[in-house]
């Protein structure tokens, strides 16, 4: 029988995650609190909300709410708290080197503006790596909803920012809405400032957004892009170019992109060679955390010791972690499936 390490202590990145989405419950219980924000029940109830997101109404929903806890976080502290309990809940996961996602936009208006939004931001991740030692950067991401202009406008920032601590560019939101395309000189801009391409797709839709993410945003990961295993030639691609997808197993079964968790092809990326990087994506809402990614792809999957410790370095090659960093986060990987697993209970 195989005996199980404790997956929380294999080391690893976690390198999809949103600013929002990482928050705790019972801290937005307290935001909302002190604000007097009143909450939607969705938000309040012991159990994460079921979600359809499959189709419009269901996604407008899954926004709602996003935006009903996004509304809670007004001024510097509340973003230094959040920051400094994503990278709490990380550590506690086994994460080394955390790539939290954000849209500074969304808070541009409570905190003076772009920039100073961003700079907050950038404050609270130095602080936090300070204090907790964990590796961690910022991916601006771009909203899809938005005009492709607000995008180019996020890039030239993210890239001014780069060498304080921005080290790749997003585009979220409803992958059905507008083209990859129309989002090219934004991704243009932000490769060219030397930030890594990492859109979101493959999600809500299927492999064609993957394969426009690729054409026409470069992107050199891939939000999710779970999807891909409809098409054997799109995953060889993936596999052949090395572009890890930050695939998010809770996320996927909670906004129904699959019924139940041995339903998030899993297998089918690994078997294929796709680097995969698992992530929590929104644990406010989702409900779970990095690890128990991980555990998903143990219990549902049959992922082996052996092979959740290649999980992990796919997602520590995959990161934008300097080399030193890899370098120590691979041979801990190697130190976990050296030593000896527990005795079966
Ligand atoms: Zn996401």
């Amino acid at each position: 029988m195989e005996r199980a390490r404790d997956v929380s202590e294999l080391p690893k990145a976690h390198l999809h995650l949103h600013f929002t989405g990482s928050m705790r419950p019972s801290t937005l219980l307290e935001l909302a609190d002190k604000y007097g924000v009143r909450l939607p029940d969705a938000l309040t109830a012991a159990e994460p909300p079921k979600l359809r997101a499959t189709d419009e109404r269901g996604w407008f929903r899954f926004q709602r709410l996003y935006d009903a806890a996004r509304s809670c976080i007004r001024e510097p502290e509340d973003i230094r708290r959040l920051v400094r309990e994503a990278a709490e809940e990380d550590v506690r996961d086994g994460s080394g080197w955390l790539e939290i996602q954000v849209d500074p936009t969304s808070y541009a208006p409570r905190l003076g503006g772009l920039i100073p939004a961003l700079e907050i931001i950038l404050d609270a991740v130095d602080t936090t790596v300070r204090e907790t030692g964990l590796g961690m950067r910022v991916l601006v991401a771009a909203n899809r909803m938005k005009h492709p202009l607000d995008a180019r406008t996020l890039a030239r920032l993210a890239v001014r920012y780069a060498d304080r601590g921005v080290v790749g560019f997003g585009l979220s939101n409803d992958e059905r809405r507008g083209m990859a395309r129309d989002f090219d000189r934004a991704f243009a801009i932000a490769r060219e400032g030397g930030l890594l391409a990492a859109p979101h797709g493959g999600e809500l839709t299927g492999p064609a957004s993957v394969r426009d993410c690729l054409d026409d945003l470069h992107a050199s990961r891939i939000g999710h892009g779970v999807r891909a295993a409809e098409d054997p030639r799109l995953l060889k691609r993936l596999a052949d170019r090395g572009v890890t997808c930050e695939v998010c197993p809770a996320s996927n079964v909670a906004l129904g992109v699959y019924e139940k968790p041995e339903d998030v092809p899993l297998r089918t990326l690994f078997e294929a060679g796709v680097p995969m990087a698992l992530g929590a994506d929104d644990p406010l809402l989702f409900g779970s955390r990095l690890a128990a990614q991980y555990e998903i792809a143990r219990r549902y999957h049959g992922f082996t010791d052996a092979e959740l410790a290649e999980l992990a370095r796919q997602s520590v090659r995959g990161s934008a972690a300097p080399q030193d960093v890899k370098d120590k986060l691979l041979s801990g990987v190697d130190a976990w499936l050296a030593a000896p697993a527990p005795a079966a209970a």
